[in-house]
């Protein structure tokens, strides 16, 4: 039996896995330190003799007894209002966490697949973006802290591949969504539906010309597993490449969850990026893989598993707001 470690598993990324890994038969470790976590998205899997939970901080040593097979370190704050809250945390995981892992992966001869990101190429000059594209990143903006944290990741994680020949995979993975998503977290889907939920209006960025492309869970998942399955070593963008503006986007939302509510533009965000989406051509030839899920029928879903939050979920929403000490 496979024993598969993830980290980052009472997040919404790492819940599904850990349900994928469960259903692939592995005897599954999950780890994470619950800062942005919750343990209702793996309480199901707390009753299975082959799940097991850490609570455990990966930037601090990493000790896991036994043979693993795999190692997938998805723990991060993944959203713009959580790197603002957390900047150093958000560092120390991509960073130190990464290089734990990697000592980890390297002592247990496990093969390593990290959860890079979109946010690797910046406010792109490329479009769509291609894996080969360096990105455009400000390092010392609010995103800094995430984008320079996955761009070292990736750095390291690639020095470990060629220096040591550990076994490794970098998944580049875009806008995704679905059931689990926190609803307080600041990104445009939680934050639509929830205004939705609350009777208020929706919130749109600047002038909602900025594009983003959405991709189910179940779809980026399935993408996430076959690279790990595969011998690809290099960076592989995960992500559905039907781009819309969060404009179109918030009219699409106001059609489906039938508010009579109405759009409200608030200022952009510094360095939002105004295009996002995902070149797919490796991932569909070499793993022979590309969404299934179109977005309405993925919206309904997720628009389903918000109505069942209760009501003291629903207000306990914050709004993405700057707060005094990051605004030094
Ligand atoms: N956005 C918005 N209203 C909100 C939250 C986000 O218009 O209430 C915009 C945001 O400025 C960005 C896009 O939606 O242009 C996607 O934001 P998200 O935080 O989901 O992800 P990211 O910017 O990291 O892609």
């Amino acid at each position: 039996m496979k024993r598969v470690l993830i980290t980052g598993a009472a997040g919404f990324l790492g819940s599904h896995l850990c349900d994928r890994f469960i259903k692939e038969g592995c005897h599954v470790i999950g780890m994470d330190n619950l800062i942005t976590g919750d343990l209702k998205n793996i309480e199901h899997l707390f009753k299975l003799e082959h799940f097991e939970f850490y609570h455990h901080d990966v930037t601090k040593f990493v000790h896991v007894s036994g043979k693993l097979d795999c190692i997938l370190h998805f723990a991060s704050p993944a959203s713009p209002i959580d790197y603002l809250k957390i900047p150093i945390q958000t560092l120390k995981v991509g960073a130190l966490g990464t290089h734990n892992l990697l000592g980890l992966a390297k002592d247990k001869k496990a093969r390593f697949m990290i959860a890079s990101t979109s946010e690797v190429y910046g406010d792109p000059l490329v479009h769509p973006q291609t894996e080969e594209y360096y990105g455009n990143v400000n390092t010392i903006g609010p995103r800094g802290v995430y984008d320079e944290a996955k761009r070292f990741q990736e750095s390291i994680t690639m020095a470990y591949h060629r220096f040591h020949d550990l076994d490794t995979r970098i998944v580049r993975i875009f806008n995704t969504y679905g059931p689990r998503m926190r609803l307080n977290d600041g990104r445009v889907i939680p934050a639509f539906m929830g205004q939705a939920l609350r009777g208020e209006d929706l919130t749109v960025f600047g002038d909602g010309s900025q594009t983003r492309s959405f991709c189910y869970v179940d779809d980026q998942i399935e993408g996430i597993y076959r690279l790990l399955m595969s011998n690809y070593s290099l960076p592989m963008n995960i992500g559905n490449p039907h781009e819309i503006t969060i404009k179109d986007f918030a009219e699409e939302i106001i059609k489906l969850t039938g508010t009579d509510q109405k759009i409200i533009y608030k200022p952009l965000p510094k360095d939002d990026p105004m295009q996002r989406q995902p070149d797919i051509t490796k991932a569909k030839e070499i793993l022979g893989w590309e969404p299934r899920v179109g977005r309405a029928e993925g919206m309904r879903k997720t628009f389903e598993y918000f109505k069942t939050l209760s009501k003291q979920e629903l207000e306990k929403t914050e709004h993405r707001d700057f707060t005094k000490r990051n605004k030094k």
